[in-house]
């Protein structure tokens, strides 16, 4: 499902940096965490400022690549300057109409989970916790089962997520399974942004021990390649060797 443009907040903001070079604040809620706020800026990173994490995912694309909630097109974007053909996906109107504007040439509006926008890619990017889509833990199957349908023989997909352990536990970063209803990486979120409020959605962050028993259970392998801080890994998945 893609979203209405008048329950768009990011993609509000994302339209307003991109016409204006400023934005009003992005707020987003959550009955687990403080208010916050998303810094729209963020959203435009260029290669000069993206985490080391991103970097090396940026760096470590080949053949056709798709960049599912690619947002403002900051990764997409690099990559379609530097030679690759790219598909940038989103459920965002206003995000794609940023995305088209910015120069990039192949920009879909649909959902991962639903829409037909191809198959066969090399690479799957899903960055900023782009794993994040599925929600739950018991998404993770459909997940699976739709990147085998969308990756090319030998493809992989370069995606980061991180271990809440260490915001949410104790010093050590140890977790009371008690305090949480489900899975403590399933968060709800409800963005505001300019007085207009979205749906709420589910966001999944994931450790990594957790992928990988989820991946191998789908038939996929998960390798980590790099961690960052606070728990933050980049992730590699691909079909497993039959
Ligand atoms: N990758 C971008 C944006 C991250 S924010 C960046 O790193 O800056 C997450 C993005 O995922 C949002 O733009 C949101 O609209 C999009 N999104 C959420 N669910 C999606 C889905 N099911 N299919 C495609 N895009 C989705």
């Amino acid at each position: 499902m893609t979203l209405s443009p008048d329950r768009d907040p990011m993609g509000t903001a994302i339209r307003d940096y991109h016409r204006t070079g400023s934005a009003r604040q992005l707020r987003v809620c959550s009955t687990m965490f403080d208010e916050d706020e998303l810094p729209v800026p963020h959203l435009f990173r260029t290669r000069k400022t993206l985490p080391p994490l991103e970097v090396e995912a940026l760096d470590l694309a080949r053949g056709r690549v798709l960049d599912v909630g690619a947002g403002a097109g900051c990764h997409a974007l690099p990559l379609q300057n530097a030679g690759f053909e790219v598909t940038a996906l989103d459920i965002s109107p206003l995000a794609v109409e940023v995305m088209r504007e910015r120069g990039l040439r192949n920009v879909v509006l649909g959902d991962f989970f639903t829409d037909d926008f191809g198959h066969g890619f090399d690479t799957i990017l899903m960055l900023m916790n782009g794993i994040g889509i599925c929600g739950g833990l018991n998404e993770l199957p459909t997940f699976f089962h739709r990147l085998d349908h969308l990756l090319a023989d030998g493809g992989s997909v370069l995606t980061d997520s991180c271990d809440l352990r260490f915001v949410l536990g104790d010093e050590e970063g140890n977790i009371d399974p008690e305090e949480f209803d489900g899975y403590y990486g399933e968060v709800d979120y409800r963005m505001c942004y300019a007085g207009i409020e979205g749906e709420p959605f589910n966001w999944l962050y994931v450790d990594f021990s957790t992928l990988s028993a989820a991946a191998s259970a789908s038939g996929f392998v998960a390798e980590c390649l790099r961690e960052g801080v606070d728990g933050a890994y980049l992730a590699r998945l691909v079909r497993a060797p039959r």
